[in-house]
């Protein structure tokens, strides 16, 4: 998950980073507001920034200096609804102005191609570290960190060291960098970025602006990181399926996914994605007439109640006209999968309204088809093979399709 810029300064303030003092406001009254507090200590001078995850917000147009809080006021009007890279602005951070001397760069990430962690740092900050990266790579440090030791104050200085900084502002960026490490390490981040991070005309060192990326696989020790998700733009279905503890990620397709084993689930994806194509004809928009919805992994103990849920969101998306099951039984054989299957269509009742097709295969795999046979539920087709039962599930929902 990657956070906000105003929640990256909150976490940089609660870990020690130097920051200065933020604020947010949806409207323009509010950034008025915050601009009156906000702004007093830097003689009236603020920042009204751009809340959008995504960078090159100066660029853009998302990041404007005003030197009163009616001008402020008039910035946040103007930032607020922008649309920068595709996101709509919803809400702007009050900054304290800075009086900023010098912008640099520092990053800290996961660099998984060689399974450790990678800090970069370089003088040249505030510009688009891609390109500097491209057009003068000279000018960026790269220094490995040893994610069981971190950012102590040796490797601080071999980071600072090795960007090239003069001993004195050396001094004052090593500690700040060992607090950045704090940040990585105790919220389980995947990214720490800063950029810029500026030497102020006093001589101070301050986090101007962050990114951060968190670490979803450590979500269950992280409880607190729950209450940073922005609700507004995750999708329903997929807030409904984390709820349940579900796998599920919202495709664009038509056709419905339950399968146990990601694997799996991504071949199924990849057949129904070729089925799809194979159909003639084509929708409005020139795609095939069918295609995955979404992605759904069960897991191996596919019980009843899980694949009652999977169906429940699953069948919960406007835009899925037919499922396809797809099970391979293991651990938990094909006979408990279909009673697993029949059972959440009772659970479901008159909610299972679009046709079901169904691939077992496995363990007990002909107990498993019976109990589905003799069940004889009018939405659900067995089909013998994987690729035929993509090409059912495709047909049905382009047919769908075509008739609605
Ligand atoms: P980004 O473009 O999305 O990375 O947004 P930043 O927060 O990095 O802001 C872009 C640029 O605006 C920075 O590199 C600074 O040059 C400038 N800027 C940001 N905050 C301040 C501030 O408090 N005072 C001044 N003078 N400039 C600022
Ligand atoms: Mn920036």
């Amino acid at each position: 998950m990657d956070l906000f810029e105003y929640q990256a300064r909150d976490m940089f303030e609660k870990h020690g980073v130097p920051v200065l003092a933020g604020a947010t406001a949806d409207t323009p009254e509010e950034a008025r507001a915050a601009a009156e507090e906000i702004g007093r200590r830097a003689g009236g001078v603020t920042v009204v920034k751009a809340q959008v995850k995504t960078g090159g917000r100066g660029k853009a147009g998302g990041v404007k200096v005003a030197k009163s809080a009616p001008e402020a006021q008039i910035a946040a009007e103007e930032i607020l609804g922008m649309d920068i890279k595709g996101h709509t602005v919803h809400r702007v951070m009050i900054a304290e102005g800075a009086r900023i001397a010098e912008e640099y760069y520092f990053s800290l990430l996961l660099d998984r191609a060689n399974r450790s962690l990678l800090a970069m740092c370089s003088k040249e900050g505030g510009v688009e570290i891609e390109q500097l990266a491209v057009e003068r790579p000279e000018a960026l440090a790269k220094v490995e960190v040893d994610a069981n030791t971190g950012i102590d104050e040796a490797k601080a200085q071999e980071i600072v060291t090795e960007a090239g900084f003069e001993d004195e502002v050396a001094a004052k960026i090593v500690p700040v960098l060992q607090r950045l490490w704090q940040v990585y390490r105790d919220e389980d981040a995947t990214l720490v970025e800063v950029n810029p991070l500026v030497k102020t005309e006093d001589g101070d060192i301050i986090a101007l602006d962050g990114k951060i990326t968190l670490d979803a696989n450590a979500d269950f020790r992280q409880p607190e990181h729950a209450d940073l998700e922005d609700k507004a733009a995750a999708d329903p279905l997929e807030a409904k399926a984390k709820k349940l503890g579900l796998n599920y990620v919202k495709l664009d397709g038509n056709v419905g996914i339950i399968g146990n084993g990601a694997g799996l689930v991504m071949s199924t994806l990849d057949v129904v994605a070729y089925a799809g194509e194979q159909l003639p004809g084509h929708g409005e928009d020139n795609g095939p007439l069918a295609s995955p919805a979404n992605f759904l992994d069960i897991g191996g103990g596919a019980s009843a109640e899980v694949m009652a849920n999977g169906l429940d969101v699953i069948l919960g998306d406007e835009q899925v006209k037919a499922v396809f099951v797809n099970v391979f039984g293991g651990i938990t054989a094909c006979d408990a999968v279909a009673n697993g299957i029949v059972q959440a269509l009772k659970i479901l009742g008159d909610e299972a309204t679009k046709p079901l097709v169904v691939r077992l295969d496995g363990n007990n795999v002909e107990e498993g088809r019976s109990i589905l046979t003799e069940a004889n539920h009018p939405m659900v087709t067995l089909a013998e093979t994987m690729d035929g039962g993509a090409q059912k599930a495709a047909e049905l929902a382009a047919h769908s399709a075509a008739t609605n």
